[in-house]
């Protein structure tokens, strides 16, 4: 069984948990589930190792978060077989999750180094801009990326001089204690704490009194709970949470070009990653010829479990969701057409067919919700501005995208909708040196970018009079 690390040394704790493959609903796999008692040791770890971590040189940090790099390569395989256990997805994709996301962004915040501004320097003063860390930062990850999602919160924390408390997601925690055991050796003990456990184990860790900020990463409902968790201690709190994005193709556009992109940005992950295209507005003219293009390309791909080296797309990951997205699907189905896909088995795992669906608007689950699955509504639209009056009356503002042929139409367009990411002829292109803002009810304090460091930080005026002559 892997173990959880818990000051510097790894802990088998008292209780278990399943681990269900979703290919076939089955345990195949048990890891510890962290106990209060467990958090509060793991939260005292991260409280005593905080002073000498603050105080190391940057340098140093940043030798800690290439080691942390340098165990993900030198172990991607054995990595990559579990992340494919746990999540059911293919070999490219949990390559791609840790070589390049994971190690992406740890080397990025190793890379970065923050010095004092200078504010005001006069005769009579001088004032510098501090940036300070805050102490014991808890990580609350959800499953749908998780090794990724523990490595951008964990890359910048530590950069900054925090010490960190990680909670996997229940059902996808065996990959990051495996990463866990392989630092053990490399990061200071009680610098990183790793547990896996159930929603419980995350209410603890967020109100506990001596951890100093809160980021989170999973669905809005859960973002608003652990605010309020964070509201009697003030707790500094980052919320990246659900979204439901919407790509707008323009008149004009080149369906044959754009379309596998599209494609690809709607169905990445089979939908299980927050910004991807959920909402499809395409014009009149070429909505047609849009949902058969998409159905094209869906039916050519192979669903099946991650072993299978065929496999394009795996399954959802896990039953609470399948039965969600079965749900929207089912509904969607009363009012509108399904293009390709939409037939879900009863099992074995939780395997839904890559789903298109048109004739469906606002007023539509599949639409005015996050579905977080292999399921995309087209929508049909007349007038651009409408497009975009309706692409942003969701209460998400995550990501969007617009599509066509005239850049400058499509730059014009793009700059109208509200979501804190924008992209153009493409979705979801993330990368470590660009901030990825979350806007409305997709959640604040943003990730990625030199922006992402701040707040890890407390901000500190030093503010120094100089001596006059008499
Ligand atoms: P979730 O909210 O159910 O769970 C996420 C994590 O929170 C899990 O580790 C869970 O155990 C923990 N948790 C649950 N209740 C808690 C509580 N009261 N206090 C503390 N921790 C608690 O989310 P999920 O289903 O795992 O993830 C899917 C959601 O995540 C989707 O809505 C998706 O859009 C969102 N997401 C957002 C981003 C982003 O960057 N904005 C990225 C990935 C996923």
């Amino acid at each position: 069984m892997h173990k959880m690390l818990i000051g510097g040394t790894l802990e088998q704790g008292s209780r278990t948990l399943d681990v269900i493959d979703p290919c076939t609903g089955k345990a195949f796999e048990t890891v510890p589930d962290a106990t209060q008692q467990d958090v509060d040791k793991a939260v005292a770890a991260a409280s005593a190792a905080f002073p000498a971590w603050r105080d190391s040189s940057p340098d140093a940090r940043a030798n800690v978060l290439e080691a942390m790099a340098g165990a993900i390569e030198a172990n991607i395989d054995e990595l990559a077989d579990l992340l494919i256990a746990e999540t059911g997805r293919p070999r490219d994709l949990a390559m791609f999750e840790l070589g390049h996301l994971a190690v992406g962004y740890l080397r990025y915040y190793a890379s970065l180094r923050l010095e004092p501004e200078l504010l005001i320097e006069d005769d009579t003063r001088r004032v510098e801009l501090h940036r300070k860390p805050l102490g014991v930062v808890a990580a609350i990850v959800p499953w749908n990326a998780p090794v990724f999602i523990a490595c951008n919160k964990m890359a910048p924390a530590l950069a900054a001089g925090n010490t960190v408390v990680v909670k996997t997601a229940p059902t996808t925690p065996l990959t990051t204690l495996r990463l866990g055991e392989l630092i053990a050796e490399v990061v200071p003990g009680g610098v990183v704490n790793i547990l896996s456990g159930g929603n419980d184990a995350g209410a603890h860790l967020v109100s506990h009194p001596d951890v100093a900020k809160v980021t989170f990463t999973g669905s809005t409902a859960t973002g608003r709970k652990i605010m309020e968790a964070c509201a009697p201690s003030l707790k500094r709190v980052t919320l990246e949470l659900g979204g439901n994005d919407a790509a707008i193709v323009l008149p004009g556009a080149d369906i044959a070009t754009i379309a596998p992109g599209i494609f690809g940005f709607s169905f990445f992950n089979s939908g299980q990653v927050c910004a991807v295209i959920k909402r499809l507005y395409v014009h009149d003219s070429l909505y047609d010829q849009m949902c058969e293009t998409l159905a094209a390309i869906a039916g050519s791909c192979k669903v099946a479990p991650g072993t299978d080296a065929e496999a394009q797309f795996g399954p959802v990951q896990n039953k609470a969701q399948f039965e969600k997205v079965r749900g929207y699907i089912e509904q969607a189905k009363e009012d509108g057409k399904v293009v390709v896909g939409g037939d879900i088995q009863d099992g074995p795992g939780y395997f839904v067919p890559l789903t298109v669906i048109r004739n469906v608007s606002e007023g539509h689950e599949i639409v005015d919700e996050e579905p977080f699955g292999p399921v995309l509504p087209v929508i049909r639209y007349s007038d651009v501005d409408d497009a975009v009056a309706r692409a942003n009356a969701s209460p998400f503002a995550l990501g969007g995208s617009v599509w066509g042929s005239d850049l400058d139409q499509a730059r014009a367009v793009a700059a109208r909708l509200e979501s804190g990411s924008v992209w153009i002829n493409q979705h979801c292109a993330l990368d470590p040196a660009v901030p990825f803002p979350a806007n409305k009810q997709s959640g604040f304090g943003v990730e990625g970018g030199v922006e992402g460091l701040y707040p890890y930080l407390a901000l500190q005026t030093v503010n120094m009079a100089k001596p006059q002559a008499a």
